[in-house]
């Protein structure tokens, strides 16, 4: 497998790829003790694992990036938490439980020098209803006495149990072989959504950001600090809404309301990459109440490049009239071309008009954002349309395409294999029928191209 191939994908043709492609995740569970980090680290490569990610609303599933082979993945160790001996068999399983969900491979780790225990039974009847891939790791098989031992691992009825020593590294290449077979190469529908999902709000100084946050997060009650004993980063904020926690992140901000007088342009911009490199999806505002200004533009700009879900909000809707309304749509047209698909919700962070309309929106384009479209499926349609309308000619050739394929999602990103080069104007073409046939509201699609001799 080729990873520079995932990386390379250059959309706007500037040279650089743009691509966040995901990554699959593996998960490691198992009880305390059978040496799950020692396991982790091993994969890392390296002592001290920088923390990529922290997914979970309580902090006991912590993700790294991994790479083996030239593959890039996610390792999400699930140990760090150990709970009381008689709660200790429901909390692994519900471990299991949870990797099924988010991952898209598991390892269990078992000591081998204690041999199979009900705690270790009681995640393996989880796991045999696991629709990903389990891998038995029988740890702790220092030298060949252990090995008979561990091979009475078999009776889990999970297949053969791999036999390595995490501390001193036998047997760990051969696993992470394994391990790259049974990972997909991207991560399958849903997963890597362990946690709150995040969003940034983001618009220039004084569109109303910290009133809308107030607004959403209701009273202070409802923004929650502290879960389950863990104390959540300081500069985000978790907010229930609709039934669900939302983390919004890089509100430090926002909340103490640091004077804008002080915020320069520059710095500005920093926040808003920084809120919106940490986001899923952004809520993009605008002063519906004044034209639209260059600093917005900026702002959107940001957006577009960052390949982050969006919704935008038309705030101060209290503040607009007729007059006002008609020179916001032409506005509008002339100046969100680069996001037409963003959708948009007129609001007031003032009185709360349709500021629940939010909710909806982002799920929406969320939704949009981790879509995959079937290979099969992809190519019948992408069969008609070229049929119907195919590629201009270039130099006297007509470009053929010959397949299509979605190479990732977040966002959903397509590769075009052709024997030609194609115009931006027919990439642009295929990804508004892409829209029109699968429908894409509230995320970017990227369409690009590889030529083939
Ligand atoms: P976790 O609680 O499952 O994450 O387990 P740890 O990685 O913290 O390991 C628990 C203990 O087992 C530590 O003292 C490790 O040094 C030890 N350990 C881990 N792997 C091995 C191994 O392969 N062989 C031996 N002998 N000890 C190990
Ligand atoms: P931020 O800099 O983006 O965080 O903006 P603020 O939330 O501090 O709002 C800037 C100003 O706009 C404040 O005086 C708010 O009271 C006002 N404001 C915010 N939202 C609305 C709204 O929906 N309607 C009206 N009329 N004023 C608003």
């Amino acid at each position: 497998t080729d990873e520079s191939e995932w990386d390379v994908l250059d959309i706007d043709g500037d040279g650089e790829g743009e691509q966040h492609v995901a990554m699959p995740t593996l998960a490691v569970v198992g009880r305390p003790n059978v040496g799950k980090s020692t396991l982790v680290n091993r994969i890392l490569g390296r002592r001290e694992a920088v923390v990529e990610d922290v997914p979970g609303v309580t902090r006991d599933r912590i993700s790294y990036e991994a790479n083996w082979a030239g593959r890039r993945f996610m390792v999400q160790d699930t140990g760090g938490w150990e709970p009381d001996a008689k709660g200790l068999q429901q909390h692994v399983a519900r471990q299991a439980e949870v990797a099924m969900e988010t991952a898209d491979a598991i390892l269990l780790v078992v000591d081998a020098t204690v041999g199979a225990t009900t705690t270790d039974e009681a995640a393996v009847r989880k796991l045999r209803r696991s629709k990903i891939p389990v891998i038995l790791v029988a740890n702790k098989v220092d030298d060949q006495k252990v090995e008979l031992e561990a091979a009475s691992l078999w009776s889990l009825g999970l297949g053969e149990p791999r036999m390595v020593s995490a501390a001193h590294g036998r047997g760990t290449g051969d696993l992470l072989d394994d391990v790259l077979g049974a990972l997909p190469e991207t991560p399958r529908e849903g997963t890597g959504v362990a946690g709150p999902r995040r969003v940034a709000l983001v618009g220039k100084p004084n569109v109303g950001k910290s009133s809308l946050l107030n607004k959403l997060a209701g009273d202070e009650r409802s923004v929650v600090h502290d879960v389950a004993g863990t104390t959540v980063d300081p500069v985000d904020s978790l907010v229930e809404l609709g039934g669900k926690t939302w983390k919004f992140v890089d509100t430090a901000g926002l909340r103490r309301k640091v004077s804008n007088a002080t915020g320069t342009e520059f710095y500005a911009s920093l926040r808003t990459k920084s809120a919106l490199e940490a986001s899923e999806v952004a809520i993009m505002l605008i002063d519906a109440s004044v034209p639209i200004t260059e600093q917005d533009l900026r702002v959107i700009s940001l957006v577009a490049d960052s390949g982050r879900a969006l919704v935008l909000a038309f705030n101060k809707w209290d503040l607009v009239d007729e007059d006002r309304r008609y020179m916001l749509e032409r506005e509008i047209d002339r100046d969100l071309v680069r996001v037409p698909w963003a959708q948009r919700v007129n609001i007031s962070a003032h009185t709360g008009r349709a500021v629940a309309k939010l909710v909806p929106q982002m799920e929406t384009a969320l939704e949009s954002w981790d879509k995959r479209i079937s290979t099969g499926r992809l190519n019948t349609w992408l069969k008609e349309v070229i049929a119907a309308t195919p590629p201009p000619m270039r130099g006297g050739r007509q470009p053929r395409v010959m397949f299509a394929t979605q190479a990732g999602t977040r966002p959903p990103t397509f590769v075009l294999f052709t024997t030609g080069f194609l115009e931006a104007g027919y990439r642009r073409f295929i990804e508004r029928r892409l829209r029109e046939e699968f429908g894409f509201d509230g995320s970017p699609v990227r369409v690009s191209v590889r030529v083939r001799e």
